[in-house]
């Protein structure tokens, strides 16, 4: 599915160098790269203020301590998306609210928001999947208008642009505060565990430093309680070399992508991504809808020597787990649909053309 041995292979000597620097140093917490690998994610999405954190778990953890909620309170998201997402909603004692998936991008229907906002709910937080942004210019107007926080979960779209109202700006940058991963997998990925935070209010972000680490501005005075989360310097100095080859890496996923379109667009049994006019797709994951019959393709290909996953079997609303919220099978029927039908074929920056024809050439003959 990915190759990062590759991608590391092509960028070897800047990596090991800046590797080298830090032990060098002997700063391996907080310090120099971390701060600067945080102005420069910044800079990258135009966003006043970022943050390193653990990873992209602990971002959105930290996110919602920051917003001061209470026990009970609600927050809005979908089903269709990597546990973490809920997971931290549920262990802060919040009260996770499903809303059901636009069946073109599998990201939350912005059209079912006001549907479940309630007199407890504080906080919507979208994911903008598989590199695709939800609809923000039409969440921001419904978060508005009932003075909800907006938390982007952007773990698999760094990079991506989405347009609001006239304007096109970075997602993670258009609610209160936008999450990353830095997962090696992810379209960022550093060589361990990394996340960050952005902001663009200055109290949102201090608070979320202050909670970020232990609840304290000064050293061994708490005034919240808080946990442990940090990016290390090696991953911050790592990170900071391949963002400055993170837009080529965008341009050589969608490229990718493109070859798949052509390819696939007119084949019968399987619909190709669809491109939403109001964002750009980085390409985290390239995934079809197979219409019948996808988990025996899934296997056909394995078989061939073809990697391809399935983001995700189970929608979270159908999870044990997650059972005490009370959901049932059919609540969220698109988010159901999706888990039966999507497949994620092999995408990244080293994918070559001999590759993608093996994987196309093999999935038709398959469907025919
Ligand atoms: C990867 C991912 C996360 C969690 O990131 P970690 O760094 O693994 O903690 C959260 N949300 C989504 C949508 C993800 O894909």
């Amino acid at each position: 599915m990915v190759d990062l041995v590759s991608q590391y292979t092509a960028i070897k000597q800047e990596i090991d160098q800046e590797i080298q620097n830090v032990i060098n140093s002997s700063i391996y917490i907080n310090g120099p790269k971390v701060g600067e690998f945080a102005c420069n994610l910044a800079g990258y999405v135009e966003s006043k203020y970022a943050l390193g954190c653990g990873n992209g778990t602990d971002a959105i953890q930290i996110a919602l301590m920051a917003l001061d909620l209470q026990p009970g309170d609600e927050v809005i998201t979908t089903p269709f998306t990597f546990v973490a997402t809920v997971e931290v909603i549920s262990l802060l004692g919040l009260v996770p609210k499903f809303v059901d998936i636009d069946p073109q991008t599998f990201n939350l229907d912005v059209s079912q928001l006001e549907d479940v906002i309630t007199d407890r709910t504080r906080v919507i937080l979208p994911v903008h999947l598989f590199g695709q942004a939800t609809e923000m210019s039409r969440l921001m107007t419904i978060a508005n208008k009932h003075n909800l926080s907006v938390i982007e979960d952007n773990a698999q779209s760094i990079g991506c642009d989405v347009k609001v109202g006239e304007k096109w700006q970075k997602t993670a940058t258009v609610g209160d505060f936008g999450t990353f991963s830095f997962f090696p997998s992810k379209n960022l990925g550093c060589y361990g565990d990394g996340g960050a935070i952005v902001a663009n209010k200055e109290e949102h972000y201090t608070r979320a430093k202050m909670i970020a680490k232990h609840g304290s501005k000064l050293k061994y005075h708490y005034d919240v309680i808080g946990i442990n989360s940090r990016l290390d310097a090696m991953q911050a100095a790592i990170l900071d070399v391949k963002l400055q080859y993170l837009d080529d890496y965008i341009q050589r996923r969608q490229h990718a992508a493109e070859i798949y379109d052509t390819s696939l667009a007119e084949i019968e049994g399987v619909t190709i991504p669809h491109r939403a006019d109001y964002s750009t797709h980085v390409f985290h994951q390239y995934t079809l809808r197979v219409n019948a019959n996808r988990d025996k393709l899934k296997e056909d290909l394995a078989a061939q020597g073809i990697p391809s996953m399935i983001y995700y079997p189970k929608a979270l609303h159908l999870q044990p787990a997650y059972q005490y919220l009370g959901y049932k099978e059919g609540d969220f029927p698109h988010a159901e649909l999706a888990c039966k039908e999507v497949l994620s074929l092999p995408m990244h920056t080293e994918l070559s053309i001999d590759q993608q024809n093996f994987i196309i050439d093999n999935l038709i003959n398959n469907l025919a």
